[in-house]
């Protein structure tokens, strides 16, 4: 019997999770640096979070999301992505009781029935931040500040950052039946989704990747001719602040984001280097969620990272070490196997790397298993080092070499 990994679905192991790791302790620095904490929800929800508030007529909610009932009849959800689920704790919790701005972070696997392709999975992780209670545009641009921040961490360079306002409720339904004018005539060559859409949200057609779709929308009025006094302050403050901050971006007034929930603020970051699915991060605010789910008026804005296309652009870019054995011990006979076993007992309770050799291979063999694993150090031990208490140590970086007392190997190797 032959077994294989679900379409769509990948594995992660070394010397990849070494970038997984590098990327998520890179996050966790940069974002605590800006009072981000971290939060962990559990990857199942009820279905209904996700419909209520990523929207009935988005692609998410239609088409993607993985969705079963479970053996009480509840219907339930493999969360699609990261926010519903933080606002849902965040009023569960009532952590709206302590001082805002609360600001947290996640990382872990998100779940969507897409067609597989680079860049494109159906289990796929993100790290994403969130930070509730402050409507004031100068949050807006502290988070493309850290965003920002966070890629150059990692070494990135040829990041562009997209950013738009899609407004509120207030001037949403003007933008929406502008558009449906403008559309009324193009509707016969729409997508059959985006015929749907056109009824029931408009602006969704703006996001939809099929070719004549994307050039039906060319010449569509822009929401940011659309929007009221208020969020004309809010984007032109928040423009201002990214001018301040020397965050370079273009305004694209056709970026309206996937989910429904978003208001005012939409983001995107993009990278040439990522082919077709070149958005590695994206997100926006999102004013109204809060209240949504049942919790005190609380504006709100946040992001995701995609990981996946992030650690292609961080392997694509830097070369980085992967760790390797501090010290490898090879044995010659059964005494000198038990002796090595003993002193590597006592420096992996310091947590240092120790390999050991099997003396059921020759040292030849032991020794070319220390050399793949880059070791740093090989001590080799026989009868003869068994009787005068002292080793032979190699450097093998430099090969340099020496001899030390069996007792002060404890304190040799860091
Ligand atoms: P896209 O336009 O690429 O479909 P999206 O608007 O659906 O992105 P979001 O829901 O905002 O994406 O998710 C944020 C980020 O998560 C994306 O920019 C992307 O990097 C990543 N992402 C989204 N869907 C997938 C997927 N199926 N596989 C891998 N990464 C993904
Ligand atoms: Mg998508």
């Amino acid at each position: 019997m032959k077994y294989s990994a679900l379409k769509g679905v990948h594995d992660i192991f070394p010397p990849d999770i070494y970038t997984w790791h590098k990327i998520e302790g890179v996050a966790k620095d940069i974002f605590s640096a800006s009072g981000f904490q971290e939060l962990r929800t559990p990857i199942i929800e009820s279905t209904d979070i996700f419909v209520r508030s990523i929207g009935e007529t988005t692609d998410i909610v239609e088409k993607e999301m993985y969705t079963f009932t479970d053996k009480g009849g509840r219907r339930i959800t493999l969360r699609p992505e990261g926010t519903a689920p933080v606002v849902r704790c965040y009023v569960e919790n009532h952590l709206y009781n302590l001082p805002s701005p609360q600001k947290f972070f996640y990382s872990g696997p998100m779940f969507r029935y897409e067609r597989p392709q680079a860049g494109r999975f159906r289990q796929f992780f993100q790290i994403g931040a969130e930070s509730f209670g402050a409507g004031d545009p100068k949050i807006d641009a502290e988070i493309l500040s850290m965003l920002k921040l966070f890629f150059e961490r990692l070494g990135l360079e040829g990041l562009n950052f997209e950013v738009n306002s899609i407004g509120c409720e207030k001037c949403r339904p003007d933008y929406r039946n502008a558009l449906r004018d403008f559309f009324a005539g193009r509707i016969d060559r729409l997508c059959p989704d985006c015929k749907r859409r056109y009824e029931k949200n408009p602006l969704r057609i703006l996001d939809c990747k099929v070719d004549t779709c994307i050039e039906l929308k060319e010449g569509a009025p822009h929401v940011t001719d659309f929007l009221c006094g208020e969020c004309r302050e809010h984007f032109d403050a928040f423009v201002s602040l990214l001018k301040l901050l020397n965050i370079p971006h273009a305004i694209n007034p056709n970026m309206v984001r996937g989910l429904d929930y978003y208001t005012r603020t939409t983001f995107e970051v993009t990278c040439q280097n990522l082919g077709s699915q070149n958005a590695v991060a994206a997100g926006g605010r999102y004013d109204k969620l809060v209240e949504d789910f049942g919790g005190p008026p609380t504006p709100a804005i946040g992001f995701a990272i995609g990981m996946e296309r992030l650690v292609t652009l961080v392997k694509s870019c830097s070369i980085d070490g992967i760790p390797a054995p501090a010290v490898f011990i090879a044995a010659i006979g059964a005494p000198g196997e038990r002796e090595g076993l003993r002193i590597a007992d006592q420096l992996r309770k310091k947590a240092v790397w120790v390999e050991l050799g099997y003396a059921g291979n020759s040292l030849k063999s032991q020794l070319r298993r220390a050399d793949r694993l880059s070791s740093k150090h090989v001590l080799i031990i026989g009868d003869d080092e068994i009787k005068s208490g002292r080793l032979k140590w190699k450097r093998l970086s430099d090969g340099s070499q020496g001899e030390i007392a069996i007792s002060e190997v404890y304190d040799f190797f860091e």
